[in-house]
């Protein structure tokens, strides 16, 4: 099927193909156009796609299709699909998409996660759900309990499952397959592939069809990437320079830990600029609260540690930023991948102190690509200008030229940047 194909080439019925139409859905994507037919004809599958790439309705359209052919009892009904994921917010993502999808087929969704009260979501449970996405934990939780069970599974959806094995739930999983139902239908989403995906599909997936839609481990080509060489210690200083004079919309900044996030919002509120954090320390009512008014894009900076990294779905965010670099390099790709999503286009900025050079590499390695350290951009103009000097090795004795500059870039180590600042200013000139 060529990329100019339709929904209409799909098997999908009439209702699915009228909610995509409302939905402003014009055309399926590439990993859309994959998988749909695969799974409509019934087979296991191991795909290899990014978040943003329309991955969701990827499961989630044709399973609705196979789901709303069988008419499900009307008092009770049994779960027939499972999604797991590997985030809270993730989870509520998908079943947010997946109802959405599933509305004019009266599919009932439901999603099921930890940190929030059991006794509420037993009650919903007890109603039914043809279809419930969950994180592994509460899942295998609700599962010991014996107040749900998968007997009636006919579709089970690992969605970012090397996510999931990052966060140390292979466990779970393994348990959770214990509880489901088979024959069923297994498909298994990852934003990378590695050996410990593979030993994954040949355990749980049978003879599975294989899809890929970006080359393993590289990253959404819309969206242009960035290293500036920093000092640890000018980092919030310089995210809040480039905020404030770069004129920024929304922006998703990711810090390592959590008492960094909490440090890196309060700077940057002082600054004025509309911050908020988010983490896991934070109540899961709390971090409901901060996303929707980041995805409604009331909320302008949201400063978080990777556990946002999944679940965030907004459609046009324009920057992100690594205002530490992770030093699991496929984090990286992750974080990047919320930016640039569904065709638009995005910057990703990493702040990068010489202790973090060697992820940067490594990211590099990753990626294959090179990611080129610059000085922090000067501001020209009231415009901000992108420097093409390279930064050399951090220096240990300072230049003298360093008392008269700029305070951009910053001063600490990287005397050769500022060398060419000071006596080439036409360099930094677009
Ligand atoms: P996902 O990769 O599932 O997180 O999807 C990324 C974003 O793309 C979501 O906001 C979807 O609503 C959107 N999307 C999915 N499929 C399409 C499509 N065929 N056309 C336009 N947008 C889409």
């Amino acid at each position: 099927m060529s990329s100019n194909s339709s929904f209409s080439e799909l098997a999908l019925c009439t209702e699915l193909q009228k909610t995509l139409q409302k939905l402003g859905y014009n055309k399926p994507t590439p990993i859309q156009l994959k998988a749909i037919p695969l799974v409509l004809q019934g087979d296991d599958l191991l795909a290899e796609a990014q978040t943003g790439t329309g991955k969701t309705a990827s499961f989630a359209l044709p399973i609705i299709e196979k789901l709303s052919k069988a008419e499900p009892s009307p008092d009770y009904r049994q779960i027939r699909a499972l999604v797991l994921a590997p985030t809270r917010e993730l989870a509520i993502q998908v079943a947010d998409n997946t109802l959405e999808y599933g509305r004019s087929l009266n599919m009932r969704v439901m999603s099921v996660y930890g940190g929030v009260r059991l006794d509420n979501q037993v009650r919903k449970l007890k109603r039914g759900a043809d279809i419930v996405v969950a994180t592994p934990g509460r899942l295998l939780d609700l599962l010991q309990q014996k107040v749900i069970n998968l007997k009636h599974l006919e579709f089970l959806v690992l969605d970012e499952a090397d996510r999931m094995l990052d966060l140390g739930f292979i466990e779970p999983i393994k348990k959770i397959m214990e509880f489901s139902a088979e024959p069923r239908q297994t498909l298994l989403f990852s934003a990378t592939a590695d050996e410990s995906i593979e030993i994954l599909a040949e355990f749980y997936l049978n003879n599975p069809k294989k899809v890929k839609v970006n080359p393993r481990n590289s990253t959404a080509s819309q969206v242009k990437q960035y290293a500036y060489a920093v000092d640890n210690s000018d980092k919030a200083d310089v995210l809040s320079y480039l905020i404030k004079e770069g004129k920024w919309g929304q922006a998703l900044i990711f810090v390592r830990t959590k008492k960094r996030v909490d440090e890196v919002t309060d700077y940057l509120k002082k600054e004025g600029i509309d911050a908020a954090s988010i983490h896991g320390d934070k109540t899961q009512r709390e971090r409901i609260r901060m996303l929707g008014e980041f995805t409604s894009g009331e909320l302008q900076i949201l400063v978080a540690t990777d556990v946002a990294a999944r679940g965030l779905d907004i459609e046009s965010l324009p920057h992100v930023v690594n205002y530490d670099l992770p030093n699991v390099p496929e984090a990286y790709v992750h974080r990047i991948g919320r930016t640039g999503r569904a065709g638009e286009r995005g910057e990703a900025i990493s702040l990068v102190a010489p202790a973090e050079r060697e992820f940067l590499k490594r990211i590099e390695g990753l990626i294959k690509q090179k990611i080129k350290l610059r000085p922090v951009p000067s501001l020209e103009n009231g415009k901000l200008v992108e420097s093409n000097a390279s930064v050399k090795p951090p220096k240990k004795k300072r230049s003298k030229q360093k008392k008269n500059l700029d305070r951009y870039p910053p001063q600490e180590k990287y005397e050769s940047t500022l060398s060419v600042k000071a006596v080439r200013p036409s360099l930094l000139k677009k």
